[in-house]
């Protein structure tokens, strides 16, 4: 088959798959000119760039109920060898349409053959190409110890997508697969690996849920995140909203509203940058975030005990938990002071802050400041 319609159709087939760059399925692809599927993507560095995001193969030995690649589905099913995505990344490479490479795969047969074809594909572009840049590949699950350190010696970042936050959830949406021992053991893996020295892995591990058929709740979710970020080191965790594919058993399940996945990324952006916990987010009696606010507006409303929080005097941990100021506003008021007092809300908007989320929330020299009440 021509590599082209390959490069077409296992491109088309790695969408569901996020990619940990700030790709997100929000973010569309670039069809370029010649037809192929390329993404832009942020790095973890901040660099901009566009990454080839491909699968090895769409054919699969499991039938998760979600995916469009599970066994007994019909489409048509291809591979690449080894040797044809190492020569086709390169060729797009030194043409300077891509700046990096996202693999990932379905499992055509045995886990650590699956993984092996994998570690041809990054050893080819390492070795024989020289490509130095940015590599994602993906774990397949069940894949031996010994298998993941041999794809992590050549990737850039790696991650195991745990799909559920617990074995329960997990079997409601992939019955065949084990979560303790496919998914979450290459997890702890990964982090020992490189505790130990053996990869290197500069830009870390990170993993994918998928939200809604497993039946999860957010706080599910977020305690096994806030865990992973902790205890195992986990750069990112991504949440991808259920669609609903046809020809599968959950064709007809409800799709996942955008808003859920975007509550969860602010409240995981709560946990990992704002020095916020699980335990003081505001869930509702089932577990679940609110659709009609965000996590940290709804938390400073249940907490007047805390504000108003003094603009002049309050800590770094302090000013992020003001509606309106973020880990940079927070650092540019304290550098401000150093030169002044913060007099007004005009000193504040200057620096960066949403002078009407915060508003309500902060005193300036004492006083409150004249605001106008935002609705949530
Ligand atoms: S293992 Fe499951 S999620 Fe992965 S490609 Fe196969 S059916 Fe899809």
């Amino acid at each position: 088959m021509e590599i082209e319609k390959k490069l077409e159709f296992l491109g088309k087939a790695a969408q569901y798959d996020l990619c940990g760059e700030a790709c997100s399925p929000m973010v569309h692809r670039l069809k370029d000119d010649l037809g192929r599927w390329l993404y832009p993507a942020v790095l973890p560095d901040g660099k901009r760039v566009v990454l080839l995001k491909v699968l090895l193969t769409n054919a699969c030995v499991n039938d998760c109920l979600y995916c469009a690649n599970r066994a007994g589905r019909d489409c048509p099913r291809m591979a690449f060898t080894p040797e044809e995505l190492a020569s086709t990344f390169d060729a797009l490479w030194r043409r300077g349409l891509v700046k990096g490479l996202f693999l990932s795969s379905a499992v055509d047969g045995k886990p650590d053959d699956v993984m092996a074809r994998m570690i041809a594909v990054a050893e080819i572009i390492r070795r024989r190409y020289g490509f130095p840049g940015y590599i994602h590949l993906k774990v397949i699950p069940g894949a031996s110890k010994a298998a993941v350190e041999a794809l992590a010696r050549w990737a850039t970042r790696i991650s195991v997508n745990l799909e559920a936050p617990s074995p329960e959830a997990l079997k409601r949406i992939a019955p065949a697969k084990n979560f303790t021992e496919n998914l979450f053991a290459p997890i702890a893996w990964i982090k020992e690996l490189v505790e130990e020295g053996k990869v290197l892995l500069p830009a870390g591990q990170t993993t994918q849920f998928m939200v809604g058929p497993g039946g999860e709740k957010d706080q599910e979710l977020l305690r096994l995140a806030q865990s992973l970020y902790r205890d195992f080191g986990l750069r990112r965790v991504y949440y991808s909203a259920f669609q609903p594919i046809p020809d599968t058993p959950f064709e007809d399940h409800p799709p996942t509203p955008a808003w859920r996945e975007n509550r969860l990324y602010q409240a995981d952006f709560l946990i990992r940058r704002y020095g916020f916990t699980v335990e003081e987010l505001p869930f509702d009696s089932e577990g679940n975030l609110s659709r009609e606010g965000d996590p940290k507006l709804l938390w400073a409303l249940k907490h007047p005990e805390f504000f108003p929080v003094e603009i002049n005097t309050a800590d770094y941990y302090q000013l992020l938990r003001v509606p309106g100021i973020g880990p940079r506003s927070a650092r540019r008021i304290i550098s401000a002071r150093r030169k002044g007092n913060i007099n007004c809300l005009e000193d504040l908007k200057r620096l960066g802050i949403v002078t009407k989320r915060a508003a309500p929330f902060i005193t300036l020299k004492g006083k409150k400041p004249t605001f106008q009440m935002s609705l949530i």
